[in-house]
């Protein structure tokens, strides 16, 4: 799943995986063209605060996580209507350091890859 700072890059992302859209609580569709105007309508009229973020899911999905909170899910993909979508965005692997010989180590390892040492 990515993650983008506003719905046009979202979007942009998005259309590369389906090409058609309904919004999650109504009956409405939307085209490619008639999601990127939105997109850009709501960008500049809701900016988004940096806690926030938007996610598109394999299929096309949009979702929005705002504060860190669980993703709304806000347009779903035609192409896949029932995909199972995430409430939590899962980040990227974060890296820790070692204790003993300060070497980089994957967060959730349990040794060191360098020296052995258990984390
Ligand atoms: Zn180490």
């Amino acid at each position: 799943m990515k993650k983008f700072n506003t719905l046009l890059e979202a979007v942009e992302f998005a259309v590369t995986r389906c090409n058609s859209w309904s919004f999650a609580t109504s009956n409405d569709n939307y085209d490619v063209k008639g999601l990127l105007v939105l997109a850009e309508t709501s960008d500049s009229e809701n900016p988004m605060d940096e806690d926030s973020f938007y996610v598109v899911s394999p299929a096309g999905a949009i979702g929005l996580c705002e504060d860190g909170e669980d993703i709304y899910w806000l347009f779903l993909s035609d192409a896949a209507p029932n995909e199972d979508l995430p409430l939590t965005y899962q980040a990227e692997p974060q890296i820790k350091f070692c204790s003993k010989c300060g070497s980089g180590v994957v967060l959730g390892a349990r040794f060191c890859g360098q020296c052995g040492t258990a984390l």
